[in-house]
């Protein structure tokens, strides 16, 4: 493990692709390039808040490092390590459905790559750093609250096992910054915070989308191209001037959307609501990327959308994330047309994505249920039917499955009281609905013949016990915004092993408590950040 001053860092991506000739944050249209050099603006009094010892260990960085003032000045935007050459991307997307034209890094700065112990490399980007060409009308800044949720929920993912961004560092700036909550005309100064995020890349779909959308074939290509051979090198590509050929396209695409669907699939198993799923946000690696108005699903409801700004048209809602992915990797497609001139290909590759999502869904259901492998025939109608009973009475889903691995043949609607939200309320039809299903589930694994404790492992290595419920982040925000940081680093810790059951800190895993339903921050979130 190294010191902060030994880390070698490059920078493949500024080094490789065409650069913005303008300089400075001044907003602009940024055309015929992929980024712009940019540096982090200077802040006041840079803090520590919270470091994920597991990130910095992915990047070789000695965990002492994070006690240090060097630290807080870096991932703080106050200083450079050797080799960091700080920029900010240009990219488009589809937001809620319409295209939007540019859109671009407008607050996060990425420093560089890093190349770990093992070779990989990993690019290090300051969310909150301040203004770059591409943030519009806004000030490139972050919030402590928005900064808590994405720094707990990037390493909350990982240790699920879900494929995210990681986050680093979280780091307070000494500074105020202006944000009107629920755009109700109620805006207040908050305190600024930093998150360092880590990921082998931050391209998105919509890093191809603008390019494309203005014929900038070439622009399109260059980016393809890097992506190719930097993040997909087991697709074999020729290294440049040899052009890649239209088969290692279709390969990648294949690829991103297969890797999309096994994101989408583990967020269906953990009940996450990613909230903002608009081209732009969505990784060309298949990670979960941009945490903003994200949601722990609390009761079982596929219609529960967290973001206040989609309450109308639900369209990022818990249960449509598959088909919003599906029409995202549509969108990526449309963009790539010039590179592979092949559509009926790229139909038939995006129309694929229904199946596989089905396909590594079905996996997910299996061990979430305790099951080795997915029958459609035996477990389609009993995993329909545990649905609809799930919503006849407000379930919490997860406590709802870690209790289903608990108990044995027999069990009825009685041994899931506490996965009830408002217990005296559930009909005498819910309880018999759900009394009912447990007798078709214990048929269906007595007919496999499976052990009650094998059942129950596979169950409890599929079924998080602990998850960044939303009120538990809220909790955690309350406290460090009066400075205290306890409670985000108490969070993160438990949420290191979310399988585990933890002795002692069961208060977690408990479901939401009335006092936050109606909370803003625990029930309802906006983008605002
Ligand atoms: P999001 O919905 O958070 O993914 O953001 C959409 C776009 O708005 C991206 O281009 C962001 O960089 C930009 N953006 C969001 N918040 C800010 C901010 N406070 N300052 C500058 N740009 C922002
Ligand atoms: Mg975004």
């Amino acid at each position: 493990m190294r010191d902060l001053f030994d880390l070698p860092i490059t920078s493949l991506f500024t080094s490789e692709l065409p650069e913005d000739p303008a300089g400075g944050q001044g907003r602009r249209e940024v055309r015929g390039a992929l980024f712009s050099k940019v540096a982090p603006t200077a802040v006041k009094a840079p803090k520590l808040v919270a470091g994920s010892r597991e990130c910095a260990e992915l990047i070789g960085l000695a965990e002492e490092a994070f006690g240090t003032d060097e630290f807080a000045a870096v991932f703080g935007g106050n200083a450079l390590l050797k080799g960091m050459d700080p920029f900010a991307m240009t990219y488009g997307g589809h937001q809620f459905g319409h295209w939007a034209g540019q859109l671009g890094d407008g607050r996060a700065i990425n420093l560089g790559e890093v190349t770990a112990p093992d070779g990989q490399s990993w690019a290090l980007q300051l969310k909150g750093a301040g203004p770059t060409p591409y943030s519009r009308s806004a000030d490139g800044l972050a919030v402590l609250r928005s900064s808590v949720r994405e720094f707990l929920c990037s390493e909350a993912m990982y240790h699920l096992g879900v494929p995210t961004t990681r986050a680093l560092s979280l780091v307070t700036t000494g500074e105020q910054v202006m944000r009107d909550m629920f755009y109700d005309g109620n805006a207040k100064l908050e305190p600024g915070a930093v998150v360092c995020r880590v990921a082998r890349s931050f391209v998105r779909f919509g890093s191809f989308e603008l390019p494309a959308s203005r014929g900038e074939v070439e622009i399109l290509r260059a980016l393809a191209d890097h992506v190719i051979r930097r993040q997909y090198p087991e697709l074999g590509a020729p290294e440049a001037p040899t052009p890649i050929p239209k088969e290692i396209y279709l390969a990648w695409l294949r690829e991103v959307r297969d890797r999309t669907a096994t994101m989408v699939a583990h967020w269906t198993r953990v009940g996450f609501v990613h909230g903002v799923m608009n081209t732009d946000n969505m990784s060309i690696l298949g990670e979960t990327i941009d945490y903003g108005p994200y949601g722990w699903l609390e009761d079982y409801d596929p219609g529960w959308t967290p973001n206040t700004t989609d309450a109308h048209g639900k369209r990022y809602r818990f249960g449509n994330q598959a088909a919003i992915a599906h029409w995202n990797l549509t969108r990526l497609a449309s963009a790539v047309v010039p590179l592979v001139e092949d559509t009926a290909a790229l139909q038939e590759l995006v129309d694929g994505f229904p199946a596989i999502y089905e396909e590594r869904w079905g996996d997910m259901l299996a061990s979430k249920l305790g099951w080795e492998r997915f029958d459609a025939e035996q477990d389609a109608s009993l995993t329909a039917e545990l649905f609809r009973v799930l919503e006849l009475a407000e379930t919490d889903m997860t406590v709802f499955f870690r209790r289903l691995a608990q108990v044995t043949a027999g069990a009825d609607a009685d041994a899931f009281t506490d996965a009830y939200y408002l217990p005296g309320d559930v009909s005498s039809e819910a309880r018999g609905a759900l009394t009912k299903w447990l007798e078709s589930y214990f048929d269906r694994a007595t007919g496999l013949g499976l052990s009650d404790a094998d059942r129950a492992a596979r169950m409890n290595g599929a079924n998080p016990k602990y998850v960044l419920r939303n009120y538990l982040a809220q909790v955690a925000i309350d406290r460090a915004e009066k400075g205290d940081p306890e409670g985000v680093r108490e969070l993160l810790d438990v949420l290191r092993r979310p399988y585990d059951e933890q002795p002692g800190r069961e208060a977690f895993a408990e479901k939401r408590p009335e006092w936050a339903r109606h909370r803003p921050g625990c029930s309802m979130l906006s983008c605002s950040s």
